[in-house]
């Protein structure tokens, strides 16, 4: 295996700042193994030094009129827009998607941007002219302070993006704690942004481990916390926030359901399914991870399921016809492989083994190729677990109601699919799924910029969505106002409640 002494860097008040805590990870190649770069795990002094920057840079940002953050934001879109296939790049090299899935990341991120640059019409308050005699009655949206972010591996890109053009954009400073497995992505934004005339201090980077996040969650000068990545840590990060005073909204794991009725194009589900639980190796949290197959759908559906798996071509992220790329590292390899083995153990009938796929001169990838599960039961690991690689569970229900009963006593409720032409059936099955996000004939049902994005249950521990309308309400704090300017001098005492009148 290669390797390299370089350390990466913090970004902390407009620059890079080097590492002092000695705690250090490897950032590798997933397709080849090889270490790429080390990273720096901060400790509570290093998470402090951002913070405080963050803080420094408040009062003057917040300040700034809302022509000049729009200008800035503008800058960085087009920065990003030019630098997207560099972006893309860094992004299939630590995480390991192929080149078009990384590129997909970067053009979601920018859309993400672009509905930051309208801030100026978002932040519009309400107003009301004369709501008692001579007293109007206004709103303002003020930004609450410092914000942390804290991100997974699997969107390197696109989910800091989630969180720090909507916080920036509407005068919040920000601290991001990207995930050490692919922190490079993080590094880049930060240069864009200064590059774009962003004030120092107002994004700030640290790179590291626990020991960083829960710096973060008890530091007192941070006043919000935006997190994504696994429900055990969500809800850790969501619990020790909330304790310390700070809003919070975590977004945590998935268990998505696709149900396929017998009337739906089989076909055109099967190759939506393929799509939606295999990109990006299943390395999404709205892959779709488990297939409820409804009445005499079943055979044919797992039988076109099958003869796509045998076409998809497993390789690297950097070879153009690749469209399995490898796992993230070889820990995530070997917990898929073993989950794999126990869905065998447990009597699951696997239908496509990718196990052992090799891909020559990458012998020392992350591989594992698509997997596809049969006759599945509730009561199996492989259909309790997200097990976050590239298989499929699929599971056999008679009718639409014991399919939707089976998605709701699941303890996941990010995204949900329905596969059908029956507009009844289909309008039933968005009433009364217990998921965030449903798909009509649409696999992967992330909402665009302009919409929020979140889920139930254990996928989301909080009140509100991320991005879009509520994200912005997440990144603010409302105020109401109400002001006389009349001269009220003969007014009289009156200590009842005060009416209008
Ligand atoms: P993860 O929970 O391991 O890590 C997420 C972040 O938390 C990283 O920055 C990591 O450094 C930090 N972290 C890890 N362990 C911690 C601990 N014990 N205490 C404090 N911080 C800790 O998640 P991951 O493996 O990077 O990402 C994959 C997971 O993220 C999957 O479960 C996936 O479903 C989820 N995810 C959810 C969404 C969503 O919108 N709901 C989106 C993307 C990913």
């Amino acid at each position: 295996m290669a390797t390299t002494e370089t350390l990466l860097n913090h970004w902390i008040e407009g620059r890079e700042e080097s590492s002092r805590s000695g705690r250090t990870g490897e950032v590798t190649n997933s397709a080849t193994g090889d270490v790429v770069t080390q990273v720096p795990f901060a400790d509570a002094d290093e998470v402090d030094a951002a913070v405080q920057a963050a803080v420094t840079a408040a009062p003057a940002w917040e300040s700034a009129s809302l022509s000049e953050r729009t200008r800035i934001m503008f800058a960085f879109r087009e920065l990003l827009h030019a630098r997207r296939e560099e972006m893309a790049r860094l992004v299939t090299i630590e995480h390991g998607k192929v080149a078009d899935d990384a590129l997909g990341e970067v053009q979601r991120e920018l859309e993400l941007v672009e509905f930051a640059c309208g801030l100026a019409q978002l932040l519009k308050g309400e107003h009301s002219w004369q709501v008692s005699r001579g007293v109007d009655s206004y709103t303002l949206r003020q930004p609450i302070g410092v914000v942390a972010g804290i991100t997974p591996f699997n969107f390197p890109s696109m989910v800091p993006g989630w969180m720090f053009p909507l916080a920036i954009a509407a005068g919040n400073t920000f601290v991001l704690k990207p995930s050490e497995q692919d922190p490079s992505a993080s590094m880049l934004l930060a240069e864009m942004l200064a590059e774009a005339g962003l004030p120092s201090g107002v994004f700030n980077v640290v790179h590291g481990d626990r020991e960083a996040v829960d710096a973060l969650l008890t530091h007192p000068r941070v006043n919000a916390v935006s997190f994504v990545g696994s429900t055990p840590v969500a809800r850790h990060v969501y619990e020790t926030a909330t304790t310390h005073g700070k809003r919070a909204q975590a977004l945590g794991g998935a268990k998505n359901h696709a149900v396929v009725l017998p009337d739906a194009d089989l076909d055109y589900a099967a190759d939506q399914i393929v799509a939606g639980a295999y990109g990006s190796s299943g390395q999404r949290c709205m892959a779709v991870s488990a297939v409820v197959a409804v009445g005499e759908a079943g055979d044919a559906l797992v039988e076109k399921l099958s003869e796509r798996l045998e076409r998809l071509v497993v390789g690297p992220g950097d070879v153009p016809d690749s469209q399995v790329g490898p796992l993230v590292s070889a820990a995530a390899r070997d917990r898929v492989r073993g989950l794999v083995d126990a869905g065998v153990d447990e009597g699951a009938d696997l239908v496509r083994d990718g196990r052992d796929v090799a891909v020559e001169g990458h012998e020392n990838g992350f591989f594992i190729g698509p997997c596809l599960f049969d006759r599945v039961e509730p009561d199996m690991r492989i259909y309790k677990t997200e097990i976050f690689g590239p298989v499929l569970v699929v599971l056999r229900r008679q009718t639409l109601d014991d399919s939707i009963e089976l998605i709701n006593a699941n303890p996941w409720g990010n995204g949900a699919a329905i596969f059908t032409r029956n507009g009844g059936a289909a309008r039933a099955f968005q009433l009364r799924t217990s998921a965030g996000m449903i798909g009509i004939n649409v696999p992967i049902p992330v909402p665009m910029s302009y919409y929020s994005f979140g889920g139930w249950k254990a996928s989301l521990f909080g009140d509100i969505h991320i991005h879009g309308p509520e994200g912005l309400r997440f990144y603010t704090r409302g105020k109401v106002v109400s002001s006389r300017w009349s001269d009220a001098a003969d007014t009289p005492i009156n200590l009842a409640f005060p009416t209008a009148n």
